[in-house]
């Protein structure tokens, strides 16, 4: 059985039978259907899917929040703008997909050669509970676009929403199959992937699961994408706005109840400016608002599962036991759900968890430094290679630091976000592939080279 519970309290919502391998083979036998004919479709045509999905997500986004809210427990008015940037990924796609997948005339020794951007076949997603349409929508709309069909195990916490989106697929008008939700657990994944109609596989989640599909997929020779997961540095120097810089950092590390990918995670700021940046952080953080996730003020629910919190727990004890200064928060809420008090740890350093380790939830973990050049190598001191932000009011330096930096993405005086017109992906153990923008469409095409003699 797959259950949905409501992390603010512990109840159980819904329960659903884990699909049948007959099921699981219909599925399969369906989308791949579906797809060779969908391939057949000129791009102009198959976008009109996406427009009308991202209607459909926009008339029922009070409803599909809601489902999120209970299922996962983001705050209410998160979970609005998740449906809201999930229809933008749309209409996106919808405007652009045909630009990217353009054909493109190469100059060589043939009368004419080119190249074009064929559709793979059917892609297995195996996404995230954090962000429940987000991830897959990211994944989904270029896709779609580019002629491919896809079934997605969703994390077994949010069932519900992964019908929902097969609901919004249905009723933008998607062929009978295209698009397909298994509800199936993880050890029922590896027959999947090794299923002849899978073409390739996309995993949104953790490094560990990550490489485990990668491996699966491997000896398959499937291609795969992984976006994986991340312990952003968030570095301020000592000619920041720091007070700005603060504000920042407490969007961009508690946003989600600090379960996001690219959340900043290491705090890691020049001496000199590290109390200004702590008094400022402490609090911005105090006034958060920690309340049932369906209040509209509230800034922070529970976390998604108790084990997450137990996790968090654990790594906060161990690093305050290594010597890290406890500012803020540092337990579980007395309350019913999952609950974890928002967090500041001061003077951590690499050896201790909240450094070495990626921390999912709602701590921020600030590294005191000499200088630039000992920002710069502790925040590449990591297994990770997502994102990364860093302030400082001197661009010129900023540009040549960025590049200094081992992240998908550097973020000079701001938080890093994912956005559809700009590729988002990771490096070292945040995993390999992009998604979004024109370099995301296009992994999961043939890039076939056509010459004409
Ligand atoms: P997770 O435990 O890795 O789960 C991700 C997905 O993999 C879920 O659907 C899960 O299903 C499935 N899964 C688990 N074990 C599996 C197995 N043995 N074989 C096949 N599939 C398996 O990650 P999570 O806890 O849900 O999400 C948090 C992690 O995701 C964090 O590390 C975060 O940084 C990362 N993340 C990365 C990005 C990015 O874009 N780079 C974005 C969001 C999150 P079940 O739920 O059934 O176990």
């Amino acid at each position: 059985m797959i259950h949905s519970i409501n992390p603010s309290t512990g109840d159980t919502l819904a329960s659903f039978d884990e699909h049948t391998p007959d099921a699981i083979e219909q599925a399969l036998a369906q989308a791949v259907q579906a797809q060779r004919d969908w391939a057949k479709r000129p791009i102009p045509e198959r976008v009109q899917l996406l427009t009308k999905a991202a209607e459909v997500l926009r008339a029922k986004k009070a409803d599909y929040a809601a489902l999120i809210t209970a299922e996962m427990g983001k705050p209410i008015v998160e979970a609005e703008a998740e449906i809201e940037k999930c229809a933008w990924n749309c209409d996106f796609y919808a405007e652009k997909a045909e630009e990217f997948l353009a054909p493109e005339i190469v100059v060589s020794n043939a009368a004419e050669s080119s190249v074009v951007f064929d559709p793979l076949g059917v892609v297995l997603a195996i996404m995230p509970w954090n962000y429940p349409f987000w991830q897959l929508f990211r994944f989904l709309a270029p896709a779609l676009a580019a002629g491919n069909g896809a079934v997605l195990k969703h994390a077994s916490n949010v069932p519900q929403c992964a019908l929902a989106i097969e609901d919004v697929l249905r009723e933008a008008g998607a062929p009978d199959g295209l698009f397909r939700t298994l509800l199936i657990g993880p050890s029922a994944v590896e027959a999947v992937i090794a299923d002849p109609r899978i073409a390739a596989v996309t995993l949104t989640g953790s490094t560990e699961v990550g490489s485990l599909v990668a491996s699966q997929a491997g000896r398959q020779l499937k291609k795969q994408v992984l976006e994986l997961g991340g312990s952003d540095p968030f570095i301020v120097l000592a000619d920041a706005d720091v007070k700005e810089a603060a504000a920042v950092a407490t969007r961009a590390r508690f946003l989600n109840v600090g379960q996001s990918c690219i959340a900043a995670k290491r705090f890691i700021v020049e001496e000199s400016v590290a109390d200004e940046f702590v008094a400022a952080l402490c609090a911005r953080v105090e006034a958060l608002v920690v309340d049932d996730p369906m209040n509209r003020e509230s800034n922070i629910g529970p976390m998604a599962r108790a084990n997450l919190r137990d996790d968090l727990k654990s790594q906060i004890e161990r690093s305050i036991g290594a010597g890290a200064e406890l500012r803020l928060g540092g337990k579980p809420l007395d309350r019913p759900g999952f609950y974890y008090a928002p967090t500041v740890l001061d003077r951590v350093t690499p050896d201790m968890a909240a450094f070495a380790e990626e921390t999912f939830g709602p701590a921020a973990a600030v590294i005191r430094v000499r200088d630039a050049e000992e920002a710069i190598t502790l925040a590449n001191a990591t297994e990770f290679g997502l994102g990364a932000a860093l302030w400082t009011r001197d661009i010129d330096r900023a540009r040549q630091l960025a590049r200094r930096i081992e992240a998908g993405a550097v973020f000079i005086n701001g938080m890093v976000a994912s956005d559809p017109r700009l590729p988002f992906g990771g490096i070292k153990k945040s995993g390999y592939g992009r998604e979004l923008g024109e370099f995301g469409i296009r992994e999961f095409t043939n890039i076939k080279t056509v010459w004409i003699g």
